[in-house]
């Protein structure tokens, strides 16, 4: 298996610290709001990448914190008047129920910031007295970047290049700075601001020093894989691997990975261009499974353009793969016979070889858009040779077969009733009366209208069956 490590910029074989197990730490969102369809690629991508070991057969320790101590949470709390834990704890069940609507499994661990602080004051003491941190005039703890001799090895930037970028940028409360690239690892705190006690003055914990402590409390010292979205690549990972190899004296994670960023309509996605959307606010107008879908259609590490026909594109994909299987659910029952025919097994050897590709492009550093183009071969094969006259050991591998490959995308191949809405549920349910009554105009009436809204009515002997167009 494949992976693209950012520290070494190449492609690299997967090899595990501890033979069948894979110990993972994605950075998870800070909770100050609804999460945003950005927030949803890394969710989505690495989940993906936990469910492909899993397939494997890795037992997969995965971790993803939740930031709940931030500017922006605090912000957020005094124009509401609350504290900040409201803040975070409300945003927090939002957050878990937009991941299980797009079928993210939950962490092995979801640590919160809040909770890991007398770790956080462990390790910072430990900088301290390895000569790694420093305390200043304020309280302020910094980490002394020169002290660390691979500062800038993951982002590739050389310490004194960076220096000089720094010296520009001042930052007020942080004059107390030996160099321009030294970052903090706890700060004193501010009116109205949540706080701790510490040794060096009562305050709060800089951003990066919670990933270093949660990942080495919840996964060791050592990890396989640290992920997050190409935008923490510099400062945040780079800092965590500072903290983390400074204080533990051992590398940090043996590969970074790292999803390039979701836009809109080819510009960035930003509140003042008014092109930003939440995971919630995409929900009200499409199943987050097509969401899914969508964001697995392109490779991760592609930048990836959100556009409403790029997302009635994902829809109809989706559907025809759903659509295959629920035929191949009629054909089942209908088809007999519990070994291959003659006949059948050279495209039972062709559908092989698409669960091979298919595992070779996921291989090939999760390539999810060639995963999916596999997929699609098979749904074409099952539409063009799985039916009832099939013998039913055919029909059941051609289903299970796309069932087990969509499950490792997380993608769902049962219809959601729910995506139906009320209303396109009781037309049918009238058009079905018209047509006991005889009323026939009526009931093609309302046939119309239904396509209209966009749902084709399909009469079966099994009943009305609908799709999207
Ligand atoms: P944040 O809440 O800003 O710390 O972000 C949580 C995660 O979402 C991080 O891994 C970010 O890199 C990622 N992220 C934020 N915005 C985007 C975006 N537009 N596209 C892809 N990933 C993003
Ligand atoms: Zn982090």
């Amino acid at each position: 298996m494949k992976i693209f490590n950012t520290l070494s910029r190449t492609k690299e074989e997967f090899v595990p610290l501890e033979p069948g197990k894979v110990r993972m730490y994605v950075c998870g969102p800070t909770v100050y709001n609804y999460i945003h369809i950005g927030n949803a690629r890394p969710m989505i991508v690495f989940d993906t990448v936990r469910r492909y070991f899993e397939y494997k057969g890795y037992d997969v320790n995965y971790v993803s914190n939740f930031t709940d101590v931030d500017d922006k949470i605090i912000k957020k709390a005094i124009e509401e008047g609350v504290d900040s834990d409201a803040i975070s704890t409300r945003y927090i069940a939002e957050c878990r129920k937009d991941m299980e609507a797009m079928n993210v499994k939950p962490a092995t661990t979801h640590p919160q910031a809040t909770q890991e602080i007398q770790g956080m004051l462990e390790m910072i003491q430990t900088l301290i007295d390895k000569g790694h941190a420093y305390v200043a005039d304020d309280g302020t703890v910094y980490f002394r970047t020169k002290s660390f001799r691979d500062y800038g090895k993951l982002s590739h930037k050389n310490l004194d290049e960076l220096q000089s970028g720094f010296r520009e940028i001042k930052v007020t409360g942080e004059e107390g700075k030996e160099e321009p690239s030294d970052f903090v690892l706890w700060k004193p705190k501010k009116e109205g601001e949540p706080f701790w006690e510490s040794d060096w003055c009562e305050g709060r914990p800089g951003w990066h020093i919670e990933c270093s402590v949660m990942s080495k409390k919840y996964l060791g010292e050592q990890i396989d894989i640290h992920a997050g979205g190409e935008d923490l690549i510099f400062p945040h990972h780079e800092n965590e691997i500072a903290q983390s190899e400074a204080a533990n004296g051992k590398p940090f994670a043996t590969y970074w990975m790292h999803n390039a960023f979701l836009n809109i309509d080819n510009k960035k996605m930003s509140k003042s261009l008014g092109n930003f959307f939440t995971v919630r606010e995409i929900s009200e107008k499409y199943d987050l499974q097509v969401l899914r879908f969508f964001m697995l259609s392109a490779h991760y590490r592609s930048p990836l353009n959100f556009s409403g026909e790029l997302m009635e594109s994902s829809r109809s994909g989706l559907d025809r793969i759903i659509t295959a299987v629920e035929r191949l659910t009629d054909a089942g029952v209908k088809a007999s016979g519990e070994v291959l025919r003659d006949e059948e097994k050279e495209n039972h050897e062709t559908a092989m070889g698409l669960v091979a590709k298919y595992e070779a492009a996921m291989e090939d550093d999760f390539n999810t858009a060639d995963a999916i183009s596999a997929v699609f071969e098979l749904v074409k094969l099952a539409n063009a040779t799985a039916a009832e006259e099939s013998s039913r050991a055919y029909v059941d591998f051609m289903k299970t077969t796309i069932v087990k490959l969509c499950d490792v995308l997380g993608i769902l191949t049962e219809r959601k009733k729910e995506a139906l809405n009320e209303d396109i549920e009781s037309m049918i349910a009238a058009r079905q009366q018209a047509r006991k009554e005889k009323n026939f105009a009526l009931a093609d009436q309302i046939r119309k209208q239904l396509l209209d809204m966009g749902i084709v009515l399909e009469d079966t002997r099994e009943g009305v069956k609908w799709k999207r167009a």
